[in-house]
């Protein structure tokens, strides 16, 4: 079959099964073999490697994966999919499609069960409303992971990439940069897609650490606290954690805490380096 990244064949697909498409599910598909294989080269896919794809659609991206790596599984929660998925990925025997909600399947049983449970990589169109938990879930998780390499929202890649001192600074950037390294490999235009998002989208590049850039005792605290400095964007980074519910800290620990690493006690999260976050948390553990 003539490959879906022709938007031809995307069509006459769609119009063949009289597939109506689902906001909800945030399904904008690729319809540019270019950007296409822009992602494969990036997530740098060889046969050795097991590739998890979230979110196959109708298996566009998936018959280049199914071509450059040893195998592919997809998790495709709409099932309308998967009469579509059984055709357009009916000549590759190295493919399993898995009917469920990538936020509620166990991946490291997925990965047990089909890579022995040695690192895989990652590599989506991830749709877009559930970005941050798909990416957040896989690191958290500890999911053996070598890469991940997703389109997502422009800014969303923008914040994930950025350092301190920038406007898109945030809790993304440093949850992400303390799990891997990122990297953008290029924008995508709306036309590249059907339907066209309403959004910039852009190809990031997340290179798993093997070792955290940082050392912190107490990683849960770290998150803690990085997510009570940016909760109240404009207040300083100590009334943020001190009237933080999750934390119970006050204002005159904080600032000594603060006063201990030789940070002004006025400053704001937004200018915090990962380190001097992993700093000012060891510091409060000991506390
Ligand atoms: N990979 C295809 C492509 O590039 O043409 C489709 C990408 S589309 C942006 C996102 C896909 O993720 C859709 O197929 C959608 O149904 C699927 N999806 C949405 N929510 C999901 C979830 N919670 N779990 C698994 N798949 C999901």
């Amino acid at each position: 079959m003539e490959k879906l990244s022709n938007p031809q064949v995307t069509i006459e697909t769609i119009k063949k099964y009289e597939f109506a498409f689902q906001k909800k599910f945030g399904q904008n598909f690729l319809i540019d073999a270019h950007v296409i294989n822009k992602i494969i080269s990036a997530a740098d896919i060889t046969k050795d490697d097991c590739v998890l794809e979230i979110g196959p659609g109708i298996g566009t991206m998936t018959q280049y994966l199914a071509e450059s790596a040893g195998q592919v599984v997809a998790v495709e929660i709409d099932k309308n999919l998967l009469p579509i998925l059984d055709e357009t990925l009916a000549e590759y025997d190295n493919v399993t499609i898995i009917n469920d909600d990538i936020l509620k399947v166990d991946i490291n049983k997925i990965v047990e069960e089909r890579n022995g449970g040695r690192p895989i990589k990652v590599v989506a169109n991830l749709p877009y409303y559930i970005t941050t938990p798909i990416i957040m879930g896989l690191f958290e998780k500890h999911v053996p992971l070598l890469s991940v390499t997703v389109m997502v929202q422009k800014e969303v890649a923008d914040r994930m990439q950025v350092g301190p001192g920038t406007k898109d600074y945030g809790a993304l950037s440093l949850a992400v940069q303390y799990y891997a390294e990122p990297y953008i490999v290029a924008n995508v235009p709306p036309n590249c897609f059907i339907p066209r998002p309403g959004v910039g989208s852009a190809v990031i590049r997340l290179n798993r650490y093997q070792e955290p850039p940082v050392k912190v005792k107490d990683e849960q605290l770290m998150f803690r606290l990085i997510r009570a400095s940016f909760n109240q964007r404009r207040k300083t980074l100590q009334n943020g954690i001190a009237n933080s519910g999750e934390l119970s800290f006050a204002k005159e620990q904080i600032a000594k805490a603060l006063e201990s690493l030789g940070i002004s006690a006025n400053i704001r999260g937004e200018s915090l380096s990962l380190a001097e976050f992993a700093a000012l948390s060891d510091i409060l553990t000991d506390k």
